[in-house]
């Protein structure tokens, strides 16, 4: 059965950087909506520059335009065994879209994890996150010294939706459309909460024992054992 997993949590939370140490790890794609975005912006494709001036102000881009880009890379081949979600679903309608699709899809259950951190530290992290301009990677935050990326090299920079103001409206289009999302999932026994505030390490340990035990609760589902509480 594939292991279909996608990480939920406000901007700042780690989900990118542990979105890609779990897929790492599985050998499965990690599939980042906003790098699939900040790449077509490179590649200047229309639908991506249409796109940019939202994310530049830190609004969402419109739900059809996102369920179409994840409809299309979640048909690809190399999502057979399973994939790791970053930045999708942010909105109620996105979830429900992702729903049908797997729902079409019959390959086992979605696992969702919410990294959780509370909203003081999300601003000090996003206000002081750089991240790779060749690869897109984040770069350590604890080595401020740093100029270029630890995995190939390429100069770090600084997002142009981290800033103060930006900053403040992502965290507030997150609570408004992306919260939703949250309860929408919450009940299933495949949902779970890892602790965000931790050092990255600990997260990734939590994150796995985590999916582990997520992924045996779906499979029991899925072969008609009783629903048990999510934990
Ligand atoms: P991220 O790198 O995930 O923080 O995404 C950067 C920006 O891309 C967001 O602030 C949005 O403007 C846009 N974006 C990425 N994913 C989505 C999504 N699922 N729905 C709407 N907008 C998105």
């Amino acid at each position: 059965m594939a292991l279909n997993v996608i990480m939920l949590g406000p901007p700042g939370a780690g989900k990118g950087t542990q979105a890609e140490r779990f897929a790492r790890r599985h050998g499965l794609p990690k599939i980042s909506t906003g790098d699939i975005l900040r790449d077509g912006i490179k590649q200047g494709l229309p639908l991506a520059l249409e796109a940019k001036e939202r994310m530049d102000r830190g609004e969402l881009v419109d739900d059809e335009t996102m369920v179409g880009i994840v409809r299309e890379r979640l048909s690809r081949a190399d999502t057979a065994a399973g994939f790791v979600l970053d930045g999708f679903p942010r909105t109620v309608f996105q979830g429900r879209a992702l729903d049908a699709f797997m729902e079409d899809r019959h390959n086992g259950p979605l696992i969702v994890v919410d990294i959780v951190v509370l909203e003081d530290e999300l601003v000090r992290r996003l206000s002081t996150r750089r991240i790779c301009s060749k690869c897109g990677a984040n770069a350590d935050p604890t080595d401020t010294a740093a100029t270029s990326c630890g995995h190939c090299g390429g100069v770090l920079v600084y997002r142009t939706d981290d800033n103060d103001r930006v900053v403040i409206e992502r965290l507030r289009v997150y609570a408004e459309n992306t919260r939703p999302v949250v309860d929408y999932y919450r009940e299933r026994p495949t949902f779970r909460m890892v602790n965000g505030a931790q050092p990255p390490d600990l997260v990734a340990q939590e994150l796995e024992v985590t999916v582990v035990d997520a992924a045996r609760a779906g499979a029991a589902v899925s072969l008609g054992a009783p629903r048990q509480a999510a934990g």
